[in-house]
Protein backbone atom coordinates (compact mmCIF):
# COMPACT_ATOMS: atom_id res chain seq x y z
CA UNK A 1 0.00 0.00 0.00
CA UNK A 2 1.40 3.19 -1.50
CA UNK A 3 0.51 6.99 -1.74
CA UNK A 4 0.64 8.20 -5.24
CA UNK A 5 3.40 10.58 -6.67
CA UNK A 6 3.49 13.73 -8.99
CA UNK A 7 4.55 12.09 -12.27
CA UNK A 8 6.27 15.49 -12.80
CA UNK A 9 7.83 16.82 -9.64
CA UNK A 10 7.59 13.28 -7.62
CA UNK A 11 6.22 15.07 -5.12
CA UNK A 12 4.18 12.45 -2.44
CA UNK A 13 1.21 12.57 -1.82
CA UNK A 14 0.01 13.13 1.82
CA UNK A 15 -3.00 10.67 2.26
CA UNK A 16 -5.50 14.15 2.64
CA UNK A 17 -4.08 15.32 -0.80
CA UNK A 18 -5.03 12.06 -2.39
CA UNK A 19 -8.33 12.11 -1.51
CA UNK A 20 -8.49 15.58 -2.15
CA UNK A 21 -7.57 14.44 -5.66
CA UNK A 22 -10.73 12.87 -5.90
CA UNK A 23 -12.06 16.73 -6.36
CA UNK A 24 -8.62 18.87 -7.74
CA UNK A 25 -6.97 16.80 -10.39
CA UNK A 26 -3.50 18.66 -9.80
CA UNK A 27 -0.36 18.53 -7.76
CA UNK A 28 -0.37 20.14 -5.15
CA UNK A 29 2.97 21.29 -5.27
CA UNK A 30 3.76 21.81 -8.60
CA UNK A 31 0.22 22.46 -10.21
CA UNK A 32 0.48 19.80 -13.00
CA UNK A 33 -2.39 17.85 -14.09
CA UNK A 34 -2.72 14.45 -12.73
CA UNK A 35 -4.57 11.72 -15.08
CA UNK A 36 -5.01 8.01 -13.51
CA UNK A 37 -3.18 5.35 -15.36
CA UNK A 38 -5.50 2.65 -16.90
CA UNK A 39 -4.48 0.20 -14.27
CA UNK A 40 -5.42 3.08 -11.36
CA UNK A 41 -8.45 3.72 -13.37
CA UNK A 42 -9.14 0.21 -12.82
CA UNK A 43 -8.52 -0.05 -9.66
CA UNK A 44 -10.55 2.84 -8.47
CA UNK A 45 -13.23 1.70 -11.06
CA UNK A 46 -14.00 -1.88 -9.43
CA UNK A 47 -14.40 -0.58 -5.90
CA UNK A 48 -17.21 2.17 -7.16
CA UNK A 49 -18.73 -0.37 -9.17
CA UNK A 50 -19.43 -2.84 -6.07
CA UNK A 51 -20.53 -0.18 -4.38
CA UNK A 52 -23.39 0.68 -6.83
CA UNK A 53 -24.17 -3.04 -7.37
CA UNK A 54 -23.37 -4.51 -4.45
CA UNK A 55 -26.29 -3.47 -2.35
CA UNK A 56 -28.97 -3.84 -5.08
CA UNK A 57 -27.65 -7.39 -5.72
CA UNK A 58 -27.58 -7.82 -1.58
CA UNK A 59 -31.65 -6.59 -1.99
CA UNK A 60 -32.87 -8.65 -4.79
CA UNK A 61 -30.88 -11.65 -2.74
CA UNK A 62 -32.20 -10.96 0.98
CA UNK A 63 -35.43 -9.23 0.05
CA UNK A 64 -36.23 -8.30 3.87
CA UNK A 65 -33.73 -5.88 4.24
CA UNK A 66 -35.18 -2.85 4.71
CA UNK A 67 -34.21 -0.12 3.28
CA UNK A 68 -31.82 1.51 6.12
CA UNK A 69 -30.47 -1.34 6.24
CA UNK A 70 -29.88 -0.69 2.78
CA UNK A 71 -28.25 3.16 3.15
CA UNK A 72 -25.97 1.79 5.81
CA UNK A 73 -24.64 -0.83 3.43
CA UNK A 74 -24.30 1.88 0.87
CA UNK A 75 -22.41 4.43 3.55
CA UNK A 76 -20.01 1.31 4.90
CA UNK A 77 -18.73 0.26 1.60
CA UNK A 78 -18.53 4.42 0.18
CA UNK A 79 -16.72 4.48 3.71
CA UNK A 80 -14.36 1.45 3.00
CA UNK A 81 -13.60 2.55 -0.49
CA UNK A 82 -12.93 6.40 0.03
CA UNK A 83 -10.30 5.03 2.79
CA UNK A 84 -8.63 2.61 0.73
CA UNK A 85 -9.06 4.30 -2.58
CA UNK A 86 -5.99 6.78 -2.47
CA UNK A 87 -3.66 4.15 -2.10
CA UNK A 88 -4.62 2.65 -5.69
CA UNK A 89 -4.04 6.11 -7.60
CA UNK A 90 -1.09 6.42 -9.48
CA UNK A 91 -0.60 9.33 -12.23
CA UNK A 92 1.45 10.02 -15.56
CA UNK A 93 1.31 12.73 -17.96
CA UNK A 94 -1.22 11.80 -20.10
CA UNK A 95 -4.83 10.75 -20.74
CA UNK A 96 -4.64 7.12 -21.05
CA UNK A 97 -7.87 5.07 -22.55
CA UNK A 98 -9.98 3.31 -19.98
CA UNK A 99 -9.18 -0.03 -21.21
ZN1 LIG B 1 4.15 17.92 -8.90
Amino acid sequence: MKLPTCWSCHYSYRYSESVKYLFIKKCPKCGEQQYLTTKSNLKTGVPAMVIMFLPTLLISVFLDLSFASYIAIVIILFIITLLTLPFSLQFTNKKEPLF
